[in-house]
Parts: structure tokens; sequence; C-alpha cells
């Protein structure tokens, strides 16, 4: 039987109080086993409750490191709205310690806003919104804080937990990231500014974007300022049968269907530059987006110009074999930076055949075009090595020369205009042609020295022809 349960009639006993009076032997050994088994149930219990005493202990200072360490302010506030607690973030933005720890939680607030904080809380707004306004963060100082209130039953210390977001470091965060991607932004755009290949964003039809380099070359100072005289980048691609131009399309084809499909080698454009110097580009087409490509124009020209075989192709004017008007746009520039270290002058001469369209009307079209052939090697054969003869138009010829003074140069052209006068042309006979010559001044636009070339062939013509002037 139960020990307890044996002291405790022995007691009773004692006391003259015999439970056999009263129950039965039987009763009392069931009623000590039901003792036995309370007392083991209770101790049962007794240690499941300390076992999850233990647990909720832990879990307790878990939730308490986590609320020490959360990113942003947290407060504890008991129902009088007195702070009882608070994490790590709120002591060092409020400056707070143990001695004013039970602050009024509203003293936070500036004193001009406390009553409509108070307010706030008091209609129990907080359960649906949060509250925007300015707190004190330590003497002097004050922030923006967006207030969160929870309302927390269950606990005797506190009812409410407010967790505080700060709006300036919130925007000082939004703002960096915004600046960060700007730059982003400004740099990649800066790269693809400063590359010198033209790169536009088009449908095929208009101009979408482009780089600097597009508005450089035609000068144009944006896209705007480009839209408004031009629509598409094609409109620029010069007619030339080595290269790719619209003339080779139908109206309704598109451009850039019709080079994706050429090969590679053959997708080429030229264009004139604002300088009006002819460039020659190959043409890169990437799909952007849907009907939208990004197209890259590299510019090849000087590559293009040193594959030597096609250099006479591009140059040359096909029927007299005269260099061509793309040769002097672009090797003008050159000829004029190497004359910096010579002693001679840099001269044009225009010469344009007398009474050409009589030779046409006379002898046919073929003819004339024997006699263009036939006048350019009588030039050529009578200029020096270095002399460069180009064809600038129909029968009109420029004649680069390197001179020393006036003299030499109206010499050279007399002699010229002599020979061609005395010449024995096939099937034709005789022609003439006048002469306009002039010197380039350093520094001029090279289109300048040419019309004033052109002004002194326009002398010549109108003072009888078969002569030569110099301005
Ligand atoms: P001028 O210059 O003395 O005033 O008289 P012009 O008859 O030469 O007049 P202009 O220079 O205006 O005319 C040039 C002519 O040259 C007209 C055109 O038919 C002819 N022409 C231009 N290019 C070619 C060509 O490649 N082949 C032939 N056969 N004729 C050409
Ligand atoms: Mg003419
Ligand atoms: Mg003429």
């Amino acid at each position: 039987m139960n020990s307890k349960f044996e002291k405790l009639i022995q007691k009773l006993e004692n006391r003259g109080i015999s439970l056999n009076n009263y129950i039965s032997s039987n009763d009392i050994e069931n009623l000590a086993n039901d003792l036995d088994i309370y007392e083991a149930e209770l101790l049962a219990q007794n240690e499941e409750l300390i076992s999850k005493e233990f647990e909720n202990k832990k879990l307790i200072e878990k939730l308490n490191v986590i609320f020490q360490n959360a990113p942003s302010p947290y407060f504890l506030l008991d129902e009088n709205l007195n702070v009882v607690n608070y994490n790590l973030e709120a002591r060092l933005n409020f400056n707070l310690n143990k001695t004013n720890n039970k602050n009024y939680f509203p003293f936070f607030c500036l004193q001009e806003e406390r009553n409509d904080f108070l307010d706030w809380i008091l209609k129990k707004n907080f359960k649906n919104e949060t509250y925007e306004t300015y707190l004190n963060v330590s003497k002097n100082e004050k922030q923006k804080f967006k207030i969160n209130i929870k309302e927390i039953s269950g606990f005797e210390e506190f009812n409410y937990l407010v967790s505080l977001t700060s709006i300036e470091k919130e925007m000082k965060l939004l703002n960096e990231i915004k600046e960060l991607e700007e730059n982003k932004l400004k740099n990649l755009k800066k790269f693809i500014d400063s590359l010198t290949d033209i790169i536009v964003l088009t449908d095929g039809k208009l101009i979408k974007d482009a780089n600097k380099r597009l508005f450089d070359f035609f000068d144009y100072d944006n896209l705007e300022d480009f839209l408004a005289n031009h629509k598409c980048i094609c409109e620029f691609f010069i007619e030339d049968y080595e290269f790719f131009h619209l003339k080779k399309i139908d109206n309704n084809s598109s451009w850039i269907d019709y080079i994706k499909k050429l090969e590679p080698s053959k997708r080429i454009v030229s264009m004139k530059s604002k300088n009006d110097n002819i460039h020659i580009f190959g043409v890169h087409i990437n799909e952007f987006s849907d009907n939208l490509y990004s197209i890259v124009f590299s510019n090849e020209t000087s590559s293009y110009l040193e594959k030597s075989v096609l250099k006479n192709k591009v140059l040359k004017d096909k029927l007299t074999d005269a260099y061509n008007r793309e040769f002097f746009e672009i090797k003008i520039d050159k000829m004029i930076n190497n004359l910096s270290n010579e002693n001679t002058q840099f001269t044009l001469t225009m010469i344009d055949i007398d009474f050409f369209k009589n030779v046409n009307d006379t002898y046919g079209h073929n003819v004339g075009d024997k006699v263009l052939i036939e006048l350019v090697k009588l030039i050529k054969k009578h200029s020096r090595s270095n002399d460069i003869l180009v064809r600038w138009g129909g029968e009109e010829f420029i004649l680069v020369m390197k001179i020393e003074n006036k003299d030499s140069l109206y010499k050279a052209i007399e002699n010229l205009r002599i020979t061609i006068e005395m010449h024995d042309f096939q099937e034709i006979g005789h022609l003439n042609c006048s002469f306009g010559g002039t010197f380039y001044s350093l520094g001029e636009d090279i289109l300048e020295t040419v019309s004033r070339a052109d002004k002194a062939l326009y002398i010549s013509k109108n003072n009888g022809r078969n002569q030569t002037n110099i301005l």
C-alpha cells in the first residue's frame, strides 16, 4: 500500500479515528491506488509544464534576439503609451539609456504634432494605416518616420508594438539606387556616343534613337533636329553601283531585309558627311526588339581605300579613268596636310571644254565619250606625275598641281591649253578648253577654293573661251 497513505492512516488512528469504522479495507486499498495514480499524474503534468515553460523561455529569448537586432527601431509600450522596452536601433536612434527608458512615447513627437498623433492613436486609426511625422531623435535633431503600431494582447507588461521606418533613410536609399541606375545609363550613353561607329535604332522607316556620331556626321544637334529634316538614314545612301542604295530595291520593300540577305562583304553603303566627304560604311544589322533594329554603321573608308584593287574602282571615273569627285573629297584633306612641309603651293585649275554640246550634237554621244577619254589621256601625258586630274562633272575637270607661284601656274595652264588646242582629236579634229586657276589658301574650306577656280573659269568663258584666268 501507498506509504504516504499508511502514514496518514497511522496519524488518524493516533488521534483515535479509525478509517476502518467508515470504509472497508478494500475501499482503503482502492483509495490508496487512486491516490498513487493521481500523484503520478500530477508529477507528469508538472514535468510537462516545466518543459513547456522552458520552451517558452527559449522562444522568448529567440524573439528577443530578433527584436533587439531588427534593422529599424521598435518600441513596446504599455497601455498608457509609456515605453517599456525598445531594441538596439531604437536606443541608437533616440539616444536612450536606462534612466530615460520610461519615456512617454508621444513625447518623441515634435510638440506641435503631439496632439494629432495622440488623436490618431486614441481613434485606433493605427489598425489600418501608418502615421508619418517628425520625431526628435536626439537633442536638436528631428527625423521623419513612418510609424506603425500593433496592438498586442496576452501580455501584462505591454500593449503596443511600435515600429519606425526612417523616411529619409528610405528616400536616401531609393535615391542612391536611382542615382546608381542613372549613372549606369549615363555611362552607357557616354560609351555609345564615344564610339566612332554610327549607331541607330530604327524600324526601317523612322529613326527612333541614335548615338551622337550620327548627328556629328550630318551636322545636326540632336535627334529632334535630325528628324525635322529626315526620316531615315537610308536617304543618305549614295547611288553607286558598288554599294547598296535605295534605287536597288522597289519602293515598297525594306532596305533592311534586302541588306540582311546580302553576303556580309556586300553590306556596304556610302554616305556624305557634313563636310561633303564621302565615307564608306559596313552595315551590321541586329534585331533589337519586335520590328526594331539596332544598326551599326562602321566607318570602313580607310580600310576600303587600302584595298588597292578596289581603290581604283571606287575612286576613278569609269569612262575616262581620271580620278572622280569622291577621290577628291576623300583625299583632299590628306593632300592639303602634306603641303605644310613643302615650299610649293597647292593649286586647283578648273577645265571646261568649249562648246562640247556641239560635239555631241554633230558626232553623237559615243564620239563625245571618246573625245573625253582622249582629252584625259592628253592632259595626263602633258602633266607631271604628281599632278592629279579629277573629272568634276560631265566635261569639267579639276587639275590639282603643286606650283611655286602665279607665273608658273599661268605658264603650266597655258602650255596645256595650247597642247589641247593643237591636238588633232580622232573623228572630230580640233577643240579647245577654257581654264580657271587658283591657289589654295591655308585654312580655307576646299569648296571655297573650288568656287574661286570656277569663277576664274567663268571669266575665261565670258571673255571668249579658249583662255586662262587666275584668281
Ligand atoms: P561651254 O561650256 O563652252 O559654255 O559650252 P558647252 O556646250 O560645253 O556647255 P556645257 O558645259 O553647259 O555643256 C556640257 C555638255 O557636255 C552637255 C552634255 O551633253 C555634255 N556631256 C556631259 N557629260 C558628258 C559625257 O559623259 N559624255 C558626253 N558624250 N557628253 C557629255
Ligand atoms: Mg560644262
Ligand atoms: Mg563646256
